[in-house]
């Protein structure tokens, strides 16, 4: 079979070679018209959505319509972790040293778009029968690595009763020689913490103070207990702030974070325990009794996505087509998000279907080589692209 590597090799380079950090919206519309230029000879035509956020570039729909009432969807998304300053002050550029791939965005995700053009090509070549029936919807989030609001929304807008799966191209896992795919992410809500008190001269009206700070300091340690490993739940403080001047009891305090969590029951007994937090503090003005008060928010939310049957059953489907090409596929749980969070329980989800690489959201070379940027692997490609094409060609013959 004939994967056309070094097509797909030139244009991972010519991806890469666009910065297409969130914050950058112009190369991200870039990278999205040369996206949209690379599948057209596929016969894809483009539609650019614009973000909700303004300060963000548009997303990236590709449709081919196919002869039979069935469609896959194939996701990932154009931004990178990578201001172009960063780029430059790491010299961290597309180059190649054996069989790594080094460049921002070759392990996430845009080594993941060039295997959704191997495989389809690949299909176009060998299954044409097979590629002309199924409509094919590829979606790109222009904002994900920004935990983007809408384009979930742009997906399932997308997708009807005939859509068979949404197939997620982030980057595998491995075990040993095994191929992990993602058959679950925890879901992550964020959250602010303020403590209000009330000021005072930390000399003359020291009793008269209630400290928010040491209010904020008791609520985040008990926020903190909250974590239940056993349950997979997870909290944590991030940032923490308080008070103007050494010579005042601190009137306001603020904390931010995160927790995270598999199942939507953990998920759900979190949020709860993190609510009940707010109400009045127990520091208190030693002179009057008046207590500090503890207000909690949550600013976003990204739901899990369990283990479940419909993305069990593709799991299933990979790992047979895994057998009969000698490739050992098997399942993992992540902690981090992706655009399946958002997808699964519209249509079967499944995410890892990207190549193998290493070090994702790291842009830094030690002179010692104990530390080295994000790259990808050449030769994990053509055999990715080959177990993908055997699992699509079994998913839609059914
Ligand atoms: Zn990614």
């Amino acid at each position: 079979m004939d994967l056309k590597s070094p097509a797909a090799f030139d244009m991972l380079r010519r991806m890469v070679e666009i910065n297409s950090f969130t914050g950058n919206p112009e190369g991200v519309n870039r990278l999205g018209a040369f996206t949209a230029e690379c599948f057209a000879p596929l016969g894809f035509s483009a539609e650019f959505v614009p973000s909700s956020n303004p300060a963000w570039g548009r997303h990236l729909v590709l449709t081919r319509p196919g002869r039979s009432g069935s469609s896959v969807a194939m996701i990932a998304h154009l931004d990178t972790v990578f201001p172009p300053e960063e780029e430059l002050r790491n010299h961290f550029v597309w180059s190649v040293e054996g069989d790594r791939l080094f460049g921002p965005g070759t392990h996430d995700i845009k080594g993941g778009t060039v295997m959704m053009w191997l495989v389809l090509s690949a299909l176009r070549e060998e299954s044409p029968a097979a590629f002309e029936a199924v409509t094919w919807k590829l979606l790109w989030n222009s904002s994900e690595e920004e935990y983007s609001p809408d384009f979930g929304d742009v997906c399932r807008a997308r997708f009807d009763a005939g859509t068979l799966a949404a197939l997620v191209f982030e980057a595998e896992g491995r075990a040993g020689n095994e191929t992990l795919l993602v058959a679950a992410r925890k879901g992550r809500g964020t959250w602010r913490a303020t403590a209000s008190g009330r000021g005072s001269h930390a000399g003359g009206g020291h009793d008269r103070g209630a400290n928010a700070v040491v209010q904020l300091g008791r609520t985040v340690q008990r926020l903190a207990e909250l974590t239940d490993y056993a349950s997979g739940l997870t909290f944590n403080v991030g940032t923490i702030a308080g008070g103007t001047g050494l010579n005042r009891v601190p009137h306001t305090a603020e904390a931010r974070g995160e927790f995270r969590a598999f199942t939507p029951d953990a998920y759900a007994r979190g949020k709860a325990a993190l609510l009940a937090l707010a109400g009045p503090g127990d520091v208190r003005s030693p002179a009057d009794g008046f207590p500090c008060q503890v207000q909690v928010e949550i600013l976003t939310e990204s739901r899990p996505w369990p283990r479940n049957p419909g993305t069990d059953r593709l799991i299933d489907i990979w790992q047979r087509a895994g057998r009969e090409l000698g490739q050992p596929v098997g399942s993992e749980e992540r902690g981090g998000l992706s655009d399946g969070n958002s997808l699964w329980d519209a249509v079967p989800t499944l995410d890892g279907l990207g190549p193998w690489g290493e070090n994702d959201h790291c842009s830094e070379r030690s002179a010692d080589g104990s530390k080295v940027p994000e790259f990808v692997l050449a030769s994990a490609f053509v055999p990715k692209a080959l177990l993908n094409l055997a699992a699509i060609l079994e998913l839609i013959a059914h």
